[in-house]
């Protein structure tokens, strides 16, 4: 198939994945500091979008160098949105497996924004995507927030068998299993505490399946 009529970052979400773009296996991959991840071919604009899943390599790049999903543009710190993520105290994230490479400074008491895999968007592109997203036009949990200043970043991992070790560079022993990097997880960090987070019941958090 060839290159589609519909534009990347503007008709179709820049990090969404295109038909044309077959998971590879395992690489190390700069996005994680060389670390073994799960790569994709880079091919947007080919064949047609498959708008619930997000391309593993440019998710990536979208939470570390805050790219905005939508038009894959740089958000500037005053404006980052996010739509689909919660608030919810840390603690609660650990209790649930949801977090569990946060670092210990974030106390369990700490409300985070759990945007899940999704980087903030411009605040523009929030209102384009409400408009023209059948998905999100549908979610009843969308609420737009600002995202705060500082956040973490989590590697989401899988254990990746001899089957996927088809990349150089993986100096992993034949037939061991490695922990591969799928998406990255982001984790707004707000100045508010939750003193009574225990008592809370916890959410599911916003990652899509893995494409
Ligand atoms: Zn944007």
């Amino acid at each position: 198939m060839g290159l589609s009529r519909l534009k990347v970052g503007v008709d179709v979400p820049w990090v969404t994945s295109w038909t044309e773009e077959p998971v590879i296996g395992v690489r190390p991959c700069p996005t994680v500091n060389g670390r073994p991840a799960l790569v994709q071919v880079s091919r947007a604009g080919f064949g047609r979008p498959q708008y619930s899943r997000n391309h593993l390599v440019r998710q990536r790049e979208t939470v570390l160098r805050m790219l905005c999903p939508m038009c894959g543009e740089p958000t500037p710190p005053d404006d980052r949105w996010t739509q689909l993520a919660r608030l919810t105290a840390a603690g609660l994230l650990r209790r649930t497996g949801q977090a569990a490479m946060l670092t210990r400074e974030i106390e369990d008491r700490r409300v985070v924004l759990d945007a899940g895999s999704i980087a903030p968007l411009h605040r523009r592109c929030v209102d384009r995507s409400l408009m023209y997203c059948p998905h999100l036009q549908s979610a009843p949990d969308v609420s737009i927030m600002r995202f705060p200043e500082r956040w973490a970043v989590l590697p989401l991992l899988i254990e990746a068998g001899p089957v996927l070790e088809a990349g150089a560079g993986i100096s992993a022993a034949a037939g061991a299993m490695v922990m591969v990097v799928t998406f990255l997880q982001l984790v707004g960090v707000t100045d508010k505490l939750d003193r009574d987070w225990r008592f809370r019941k916890a959410k599911s958090s916003a990652h899509p399946p893995i494409g």
